[in-house]
């Protein structure tokens, strides 16, 4: 039995896209009932163009006569379409400010914005839903050419037989299991196998299972001049 995952940046098999709001409410209606018992209300979802983020949550504190903080109000949750983001990623996105909304909603004291609370339930939902959040929200395309580190990487371009390319970055450790994996897939319909020092390179996770990560041919033929064929 070959076990055999294809993977987006995140988790799924799905290209870039841009999300509308009607998107937004259903899997926001979605992931409340997955994840958070149904107990949010809806709240406005909005587009916005920014850059310096992707997902934001707004909200405005209610003050007793005392100054204290009783509750918040007004939230307003904002999701960047300036980038061409994996839905699996637009998704992890919108669960990440839904995590922010929650304990607000329910006045929770953290230790501070990302805090025990914020991680503990991050965790239980990456655990049992299959979900990759991370506290930092996920770097966009722009911070990703920021990443000049040079080390070595030890990659396979895959043909799959729907026509796309795939691309797997892989521990040199796991090479070969990793293309035994490939060459039983049905999915897979030929796999090369390169090195290379290009610091482009480092925005795919380094597997140790059999993940394909779908990549444009037109941008990942600059950096295949560089790299030489392993065999
Ligand atoms: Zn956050």
């Amino acid at each position: 039995m070959t076990v055999f995952v294809i993977a987006g940046r995140t988790g799924n098999l799905k290209l870039p896209m841009t999300p509308t709001v009607g998107y937004l409410e259903e899997r926001f209606d979605t992931f409340n009932r997955m994840c958070f018992d149904g107990a949010l209300p809806r709240i406005p979802i909005k587009l916005s163009s920014a850059r310096s983020f992707i997902g934001r949550l707004q909200y405005r504190p209610i003050r007793d006569w005392r100054g204290k903080v009783v509750r918040h109000e007004d939230f307003v949750l904002r999701i960047s379409t300036r980038y061409d983001l994996p839905e699996a990623e637009v998704e992890d996105t919108l669960i990440h400010e839904m995590i922010h909304y929650w304990i607000a909603f329910n006045g929770i004291r953290d230790t501070s914005t990302h805090g025990r609370v914020f991680r503990a339930k991050m965790k239980e939902i990456n655990g049992k839903h299959g979900r990759h959040l991370t506290i930092s929200h996920k770097s966009t395309p722009e911070e990703l050419d920021r990443d000049q580190r040079v080390t070595i990487h030890y990659f396979c371009v895959s043909q799959l037989a729907d026509g796309r390319t795939a691309l797997t970055v892989a521990a040199s450790t796991r090479i070969r299991a990793i293309q035994r994996t490939f060459q039983w897939s049905p999915s897979v319909r030929s796999t090369a196998w390169y090195s290379s020092e290009d610091p482009w390179f480092n925005r795919f996770p380094r597997c140790r299972s059999p993940k394909l990560f779908p990549v444009e041919p037109a941008e990942l033929a600059p950096h295949l001049e560089g790299a030489s064929p392993l065999r």
